[in-house]
C-alpha cells in the first residue's frame, strides 16, 4: 500500500482516500441537473459622452437565460432612463456605475430567476391570462412575478436621499446586502439578514434603486413565518 505523508507528517490512508474520492464523484450532480453554481458575470461598463455602454450585456442576458429584451426593459425601468441594444452591447442614456447596474441585475435575478422555494435558478417564465409566473424546473414550485410591471414608474417618488425610513428586509442579494422594497424602490441595506426590521438612511437613489445605511436594528426575526 502506498503511503502518502501530508504536511503535518501524518500518514494518509490512501485506500480510504480513494474510497472517499469515489464516493465524492458519485454524488456530484450530473450535467442535466445543472448543479453548477449560478454565477452572473460582472457587468463591463464604460461611459461615452453622456451615455453608458454595457459591453457584455448579451453575455449576461445569455447567462440569465432570459430574453435580452426583457432584461433590457427591466434595466431601463430601474435606471429610469432610455436605451437600446447595439449588437451585443446595450447603451443607456446617462452615466451609470457598476454598483448600480450590478444591483439592478441582482434585483432581476431575485425577481425573475431564482425559485423562492428551492433557490435554484433553473426556472422559466410563463405568461398565462396576462399573469407572469415563474415556474421552477427543479422543484416544480411556481409564483407570480407581476408585482412590478410597467406603469408603476409614474408613481410619485416617496424616497428621498438623506431621509430615514423603517423597512423590513425581504431578501438578501448575491453580494450579501439585504434587500427591502418600498413602493417602486428596491433598497439595498448592508449588514442585515432576511426578516430584520430596521431603520435606514437613504444615501443614494438611482432610478428605483436605493442604497442605504443601517441606522438601527429594531428587531431581528429569525423565525420563519412558514
Ligand atoms: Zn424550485
Amino acid at each position: 500500500m502506498t503511503k502518502y505523508v501530508n504536511q503535518h507528517n501524518a500518514d494518509i490512508d490512501y485506500d480510504n482516500y480513494i474510497k472517499n474520492l469515489d464516493r465524492a464523484f458519485s454524488i456530484i450532480p450530473k450535467v442535466q441537473d445543472t448543479g453548477e453554481r449560478f454565477v452572473v458575470p460582472e457587468p463591463k461598463l464604460f461611459t461615452e459622452g453622456k451615455t453608458t455602454v454595457f459591453e457584455n450585456f448579451a453575455t449576461i442576458s445569455d447567462k440569465l437565460n432570459r430574453e435580452s429584451g426583457h432584461v433590457l426593459k427591466f434595466l431601463l425601468r430601474e435606471l429610469g432612463t432610455a436605451g437600446k441594444m447595439e449588437g451585443n452591447r446595450a447603451v443607456f442614456n446617462g452615466r451609470f456605475g457598476i454598483g448600480v447596474v450590478s444591483a439592478i441585475i441582482d434585483g432581476y435575478v431575485q425577481e425573475y430567476i431564482l425559485c423562492s422555494e428551492c433557490g435554484r435558478p433553473d426556472t422559466h417564465l410563463i405568461k398565462e391570462d396576462r399573469i407572469l409566473t415563474l415556474n421552477c424546473d427543479a422543484c416544480g414550485a411556481h409564483r407570480p412575478v407581476a408585482k412590478r410591471m410597467a406603469g408603476m414608474i409614474a408613481k410619485e417618488e416617496v424616497l428621498k436621499e438623506g431621509e430615514t425610513y423603517d423597512v423590513i428586509i425581504a431578501a438578501v442579494g448575491r453580494k450579501g446586502d439585504g434587500i427591502a422594497k418600498k413602493d417602486k424602490y428596491t433598497i439595498y441595506v448592508p449588514g442585515v439578514i432576511k426578516g430584520d426590521s430596521v431603520k435606514i438612511k437613504i444615501k443614494k437613489i438611482t432610478g428605483s434603486i436605493a442604497f442605504s445605511e443601517l441606522i438601527e436594528k429594531k428587531s431581528s426575526s429569525q423565525k420563519k413565518s412558514v
